[in-house]
Order: structure tokens, then C-alpha cells, then sequence
């Protein structure tokens, strides 16, 4: 008998269109959620645009891969299995690095890529996979990674554009029609967790500023830039999903800290719930935190 997460969602379930940036955000940042809809029965895209080139790899894990890219796409298809999504896309524009590297300037990086054509892509999936919710990051892209950035604002303005029909009309005479997803949210670290382990970073003697395998992660950042929380998603009981998804990215935890990381964090801190700001429609200022991203559209 297969799992409910191996069951092919039937297409009137809703849609969900998760929108990032490297191979490992899907799991790091929201795997838990990703489970949830999976196991409701959800259809859940997922954009990746690089091809997560500048992460930092060990030799070891090179083994039977051309490229560091080639790795962290395997690594990919693995945990997107294992959450239960369906649809992958890969835009295939190099990672960027971090704000201020070299790697920035690299003419084939997201960073540099033209901004008409990646929300274009967008606007492409929208109207093709035709979400009632699209997911992607915050204006500061969580930790302020420069793909995250790119992202947040690639997708926002296509969620805006996808359902004016002056906008990409070749896409129209492909036989796309005009649509407009009902809610846009973005990602949220949870606040109290986030505190709590910027004290233990610095009772430790850890650089807050500088955290990860990849030395680009700025907790107290992420922290000074967090939105408020319109919606709080009980996820406790798909850690284990979770976990599992997040051990296909073997070549981002850090041997070095205690369990890798971003183990650390999945398993301790953001354990039992995922946050998201919702962007659209715009929350009303009533004091109201959803419980699910389909509320009100179901
Ligand atoms: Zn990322």
C-alpha cells in the first residue's frame, strides 16, 4: 500500500506554488509545511531558480558528480520526494553567492539575470499550474541571501502580474489564459526560536552574523527584519518528513556544529510550528493569525 505522500494528488486538490531560490531552501525553510499539504493531498510546485553552484561542498560528498550543481539537483529530486512534491522546476541561472561576493558579478547568476524575463517565467507556472496560494520569501529574503531577495521580488511582481492579460501576452497566444492566484505569503522564521538560539550562539562564542556551512546566515539580521506572522501552521507532526528531507541535502549540514546546523534548527527550535507573513490580500488589521494558508478559499 502506498503512503499518503506517494498518492498522486487528484487535480481539483488545491494548488500550491513554493517559489525559491537554491536546492535546500524547500527543506530548510518550510519543509514541515510542504509535508502538511502534501499529506492533505495537495499539488505543490516548486520553483528552483539556481542551481545552488556556490554552496560549499566537501570533496567527499563530490563523489559520482560532475558539478556541484549536479549534486545539489540530486539532492533536490531526493527531498522533494520525500515531501511530496510533484513538479520541480529549475530555472537553471547560477547561484549568486553571498551580498557582496564576487560570484554577484557573474553574468550567468541570478542576481544579474533580467528581472522581466524570471517573473515572465513565473507568470508562465501561474498560469499553467493555476495555485489558489504561491509561498517565496520575504523582502529581506529571511537572512538577506541575494537569490532570496531576487526571489521575493521576481515572484511577488509576477503573483500581481499573472491575471492582467497585458502582461506577457505571448504566453496567451501559447493558449495560457490570465490568472491570479488568491493569496501571497511569505516566509517567516518563528521569532521566539530565532532569540533563543542567537543566546545560544553567543554563549557559545558563535557569530551570530555569520552562521551556517556557508558562513552567509545573519541570525540577529534575520531577527532585526522579520515581518509580523498572519499565519502559524502546526507542523509537528511531519518533523520526521522533515528531518528526512532536510538529510538529502548531506553535502549543506556542518559536521562542524552539533548534529549540522540547520539540523539544529529544523529539529529544536521551528520544531512545531511555520510562520508566514501574508502579503496578499492584505491582512485587514484585525488581529487574526490563520491556521492554514487555504483558509477562506477551501
Ligand atoms: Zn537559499
Amino acid at each position: 500500500m502506498k503512503s499518503p505522500v506517494e498518492r498522486s494528488p487528484h487535480p481539483d486538490n488545491p494548488r500550491l506554488l513554493i517559489s525559491f531560490a537554491h536546492p535546500d531552501d524547500e527543506a530548510f525553510g518550510m519543509g514541515g509545511a510542504i509535508a502538511l499539504y502534501a499529506q492533505q493531498g495537495a499539488n505543490i510546485s516548486l520553483i528552483c531558480a539556481t542551481n545552488g553552484d556556490v554552496g560549499t561542498v566537501d570533496p567527499e560528498s563530490m563523489a559520482g558528480y560532475q558539478s556541484i550543481a549536479e549534486l545539489r539537483l540530486a539532492e533536490l529530486g531526493c527531498a522533494a520526494e520525500t515531501l511530496g512534491i510533484r513538479r520541480v522546476i529549475t530555472f537553471g541561472y547560477r547561484d549568486s553567492g553571498m551580498m557582496g561576493a564576487p560570484e554577484n558579478d557573474h553574468p550567468d547568476c541570478l542576481w544579474q539575470a533580467d528581472g522581466d524575463v524570471v517573473a515572465g517565467r513565473i507568470v508562465h507556472e501561474i498560469r499553467q499550474f493555476r495555485p489558489q496560494v504561491v509561498v517565496t520569501f520575504d523582502p529581506f529574503g529571511g537572512y538577506g541571501h541575494p537569490d532570496h531577495i531576487y526571489m521575493h521580488r521576481a515572484t511577488t511582481r509576477a503573483f500581481h502580474a499573472a491575471g492582467d492579460p497585458a502582461q506577457y501576452p505571448d504566453q496567451l497566444a501559447e493558449g495560457l489564459e490570465p490568472y491570479s492566484p488568491a493569496k501571497l505569503y511569505y516566509t517567516a522564521f518563528p521569532r521566539l526560536p530565532l532569540r533563543v538560539w542567537l543566546w545560544q550562539v553567543r554563549l557559545s562564542g558563535g557569530d551570530p552574523r555569520r552562521m551556517g556551512k556557508n558562513q552567509d546566515l545573519d541570525l540577529q539580521a534575520a531577527l532585526d527584519n522579520r515581518l509580523p506572522t498572519h499565519a502559524r501552521l502546526n507542523i509537528g507532526a511531519h518533523r520526521q518528513t522533515w528531518d528526512d528531507a532536510a538529510r538529502c541535502h548531506a553535502s549543506q549540514q556542518n559536521p562542524r556544529e552539533s548534529h549540522g546546523l540547520l539540523d539544529r534548527l529544523l529539529s529544536r527550535l521551528i520544531y512545531r510550528h511555520q510562520d508566514f507573513t501574508r502579503a496578499w490580500p492584505q491582512p485587514n488589521g484585525r488581529h487574526h493569525v490563520e491556521h492554514d494558508l487555504f483558509e477562506g478559499i477551501r
